[in-house]
């Protein structure tokens, strides 16, 4: 060891003209001896010489190949903490922020202190942190506060082949930042590391860097996985999921499972159903664990009786798994894997003796240790994956795509991938969201197929045919820049005086429509202002520098959330609003604080106490919305009740379990309302807010104050109902009951049922977005006043001449003639009450 650092040394004295060192470590011989498998360790020096040699350096590997824990600990070694600066390294999901700072900090054997994180509301950086894991969004923040980023001398951008917008974002700046810094005499090395080997919107996007940046491959280390395409693709790929698992488990030699489904509910759905199937002591130990996996209490008390039941069950949809349905196919030469044919000794004839066992046995067979792992759910349940399972029992993790590069987790033999995925889409018009589940892309899938290869030679099983995979799978999915609304972006650029955002060196723009959509939006929230241009040319390019950022611009751009939630805040400093202002972003910023039920697929049974408890979480979120003026805020009220109600019990998980509150997202709720009550503090002068445990409910008079508050960050989003259509209307009228107008849509949207709202059917409303299910449902609603428009949201209106109609009044109290004026509201001229001038 020592020798080669020495070596290691004298090979870079010629090309850095600082001084080399050799940082020691005191690394425990365990981890070197771990550290010694990776294939990356066989590549330190020329990695090294390529960032010594070059300002920016790409890095390649699989995922496992060491990335991630090993990069950073040779810079580190090689001085890079013990300059000007220290080590910074991005992830784009924070549990791969913190879960990494761990790792890197106990194979260093160093503390936290030394290998820290940071990540958007909590972190463990100190003053002598040497390494710094942080989230992409992170460090843009940094970049707005401190654009030359003087605190580091190396930033590692790790995962660039997920393509986060911000991740993409960073690169645009850093490809600006690395040069200014060579200027100063204080250069900032740049590592851009990717699992996957496509990055030519980096290599080749000549806006972006002016010298090609190098690209290191990392061999890895990888074992072949042979990869079995079903010879049909199933519709129902759950079922066929849960079937497929036993038949590996009951069959093939031992070795962990790895499954891909779509989302939260698919992995809950699948681990309940496994883990009847296949007991494990282990598997209903934790009583929390239980109820957020939706077992009721009751049916875990039923023992044998309720396992027989679900035994009789299974042997219904249990059909013959025949491995003659799978055509053993090479994997194209995109795939970047080492395939081997898989042989064909497992014979089919087994198949009916072993669905036979199944029936003969409640148990199923040797007990499964199955866990879920999604991005929503609990740090330390996530963490779980990363440990072994117990004696005796088959690991099995169920996840959505989190563990397709950014976690590596042992032990993984069998991957079984429904190749579905479940992505928002967001209409750049009409900025409705729907949630598709489609298929991946073939990189993803790929991807998918080599976590199964990581410890000895592994096997993917493919639900879908290997012509669906060729024909319908896309090559690689569109970076997150293409398809998100990117008014928050805009607004951060032109905080940073980027005025041309059209010009930014994105490595792959977004789309003109979402610019445009994004400036105008800006424009009527008052953050930017248009530069009325005098001459030049005459086509308007969008996002020319025609607008320019204004100083409400820049107090909205201080806050962590979305714009509109930017101009709330900046809108409640009168009348003792904004702790009310504050608690409400907060908990609409944070992803689903009401938990959404879907219905289970499952038995009637569940079914009904789905029902239940769906209802009694409803009740409980009308008792927090109120009645009167209270409920005028509408879903906006109960929020902000559950919020106050939770803070003042001290936030227990057993209260948001009890309310229909997702734990995770509380805790977070509680973190931003602290950071933003300090940005407020900061921003709006003598604001003096606090965080109050024992908030009091907002007053009728405040209550109507925050709607009108609402509405000028929402202005956009309002909503007219339709007068119901008349008696003996046909079937496609009637369909219209209850539907609403919206400006965004020619086509009618509905109230979302769990809306505290969803009976009153107010005639006005605003909503916090449209998403498309059966219908198109409004969420989050609010009720305002007609007559409130003209005045909150006069950007939407067309107003006529004052003085026209009806004709002006003499006031005999105030001694003053009063005019009126009348306005039609946005794209559907929605005649508005008149209003006094
Ligand atoms: P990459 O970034 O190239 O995907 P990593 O650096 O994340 O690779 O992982 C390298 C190795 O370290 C893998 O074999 C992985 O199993 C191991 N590893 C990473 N994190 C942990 C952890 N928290 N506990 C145990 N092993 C880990
Ligand atoms: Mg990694």
């Amino acid at each position: 060891e020592v020798k080669k650092d020495t070596a290691k040394v004298k090979e870079n004295e010629h090309v850095d003209s600082k001084p080399a060192v050799n940082i020691p470590l005191d690394r425990k011989p365990t981890v070197q001896a771990a550290r010694l498998k990776l294939p990356i360790l066989s590549e330190e020096q020329s990695i090294m010489e390529a960032i010594h040699d070059s300002p920016v350096v790409i890095l390649c590997g699989e995922t496992g190949s060491g990335k991630t824990t090993q990069v950073p600990q040779f810079l580190y070694e090689a001085g890079f903490a013990h300059g000007t600066g220290i080590i910074g390294v991005t992830e784009p999901r924070r549990v791969a922020a913190i879960s990494m700072s761990y790792r890197v900090a106990e194979e260093m054997n160093l503390s936290s202190r030394m290998v820290s994180y940071q990540i958007r509301y909590e972190g463990n950086v100190t003053d002598d942190t040497k390494i710094k894991f942080m989230t992409d969004g992170v460090l843009l923040k940094e970049v707005q506060k401190d654009f030359l980023l003087t605190k580091y001398s190396v930033i590692i951008i790790d995962e660039a082949h997920e393509r986060s917008v911000y991740t993409d974002i960073l690169i645009g700046l850093l490809s600006r930042i690395v040069p200014l810094r060579h200027k100063k005499g204080n250069p900032l090395k740049l590592v851009i590391m990717s699992a996957t080997l496509r990055v030519e919107d980096f290599t080749e996007n000549q806006r972006l860097f002016r010298e090609t940046p190098p690209v290191i491959k990392v061999d890895s280390r990888q074992f072949p996985v042979s990869i079995h395409f079903n010879k049909r693709t199933p519709d129902d790929y759950l079922g066929e999921t849960f079937r497929k698992i036993c038949k590996i488990h009951r069959m093939l030699p031992e070795g962990g499972i790895l499954v891909f489904v779509t989302g939260q509910q698919e992995v809950h759905t699948l681990c309940k159903k496994l883990r009847k199937m296949f007991p494990a002591t282990q598997n209903t130990g934790d009583s929390l664990e239980k109820k957020e996996e939706g077992i009721a209490p009751n049916s875990m008390k039923k023992g044998r009786r309720g396992r027989k039941k679900q035994n009789s069950e299974s042997k219904a949809p249990l059909p013959k798994i025949d491995l003659d349905n799978y055509s053993i196919l090479p994997l194209d030469e995109e795939a970047d894997l080492h395939v081997t044919h898989g042989s064909d000794s497992e014979e089919t004839s087994e198949d009916e003796e072993d669905m036979e066992e199944i029936e003969a046995d409640v148990t199923g067979g040797q007990p499964m240790y199955v866990l879920p792992l999604y991005s929503l759910l609990a740090a330390d349940k996530q963490r779980k994956v990363f440990n072994p399972p117990p004696e005796g029992c088959r690991l099995c993790i169920v996840s959505t795509n989190v563990a397709e590069t950014s976690l590596t987790i042992p032990n993984i033999r069998y991957v079984v991938d429904t190749g579905k995925v479940k992505t928002k889409f967001y209409d750049k018009v009409t900025g409705v969201s729907t949630f598709k589940v489609t298929w991946t892309s073939k990189a993803s899938a790929n991807q998918r197929a080599g976590r199964a290869g990581r410890t000895g030679p592994g096997h993917c099983y493919r639900l879908y045919s290997s012509a669906v995979f060729n024909d319908e799978f896309e090559k690689f999915s569109p970076p997150e820049i293409t398809r998100r609304p990117v008014d928050d972006l805009i607004l951060q650029m032109k905080d940073m005086n980027i005025d041309k955002v059209i010009n930014f060196p994105y490595p792959t723009p977004p789309d003109e429509e979402a610019l445009k959509a994004a400036e105008k939006l800006l424009i009527s929230l008052g953050a930017l202002e248009e530069v009325k241009k005098t001459s030049g040319k005459k086509e308007k390019q969008p996002g020319d520098s025609s607008s320019r950022i204004s100083p409400l611009g820049r107090a909205m751009a201080c806050f962590p959330v979305s714009p509109r939630y930017g101009k709330m805040l900046s809108l409640g400093h009168q009348h003792d609003l904004l702790p009310y202002v504050i608690a409400i972003v907060s908990a609409l910023s944070v992803q689903e604080l009401f938990i959404e039920y879907e219905k289970p697929h499952n038995s009637e049974e569940e079914k009904e106490e789905f029902k239940q408890k769906r209802i009694r979480i409803m009740q409980q979120r009308k008792t927090w919305a109120g009645s009167g003026h209270s409920l005028l805020l509408g879903d906006l009220m109960a929020l902000l009740k559950a919020v106050g109600a939770c803070e003042y019990i001290g936030c227990s998980p057993q209260f948001c379990d009890k309310h229909g509150l997702r734990y995770k997202a509380m805790v977070e709720v509680r973190k931003l309302r602290a950071q933003l009550t300090n940005t407020v503090n900061s921003v709006i002068p003598d604001a003096n807010v606090f965080v109050d445990p024992k908030m009091q409910p907002p007053t009728d008079l405040q209550a109507k104050l925050l709607r009108q508050i609402v509405l000028a960050g929402l202005a956009d989003r309002v909503a007219r109902r339709v007068p119901d259509p008349p008696p003996g209307a046909d079937e496609s009228q009637k369909k219209l009951k209850n539907s609403y107008q919206c400006m965004a849509l020619e086509d009618h949207v509905f109230i979302h049922p769990h809306s505290v709202l969803y009976k009153e059917k107010p005639d006005y409303v605003l909503y916090q977005e449209i998403v498309e299910t059966s219908k198109l449902y409004m969420k989050g609603i609010t009720v305002i006043e007609p007559e409130w428009l003209s005045t909150y949201a006069p950007q939407h209106c067309t107003f006529s001449k004052p003085l026209e109609d009806p004709p002006p009044r003499y006031n005999a109290k105030t001694g003053t003639v009063v005019c009126h004026m009348t306005a039609l509201y946005g794209r559907c001229s929605w005649q508005l009450p008149a209003v006094e001038l």
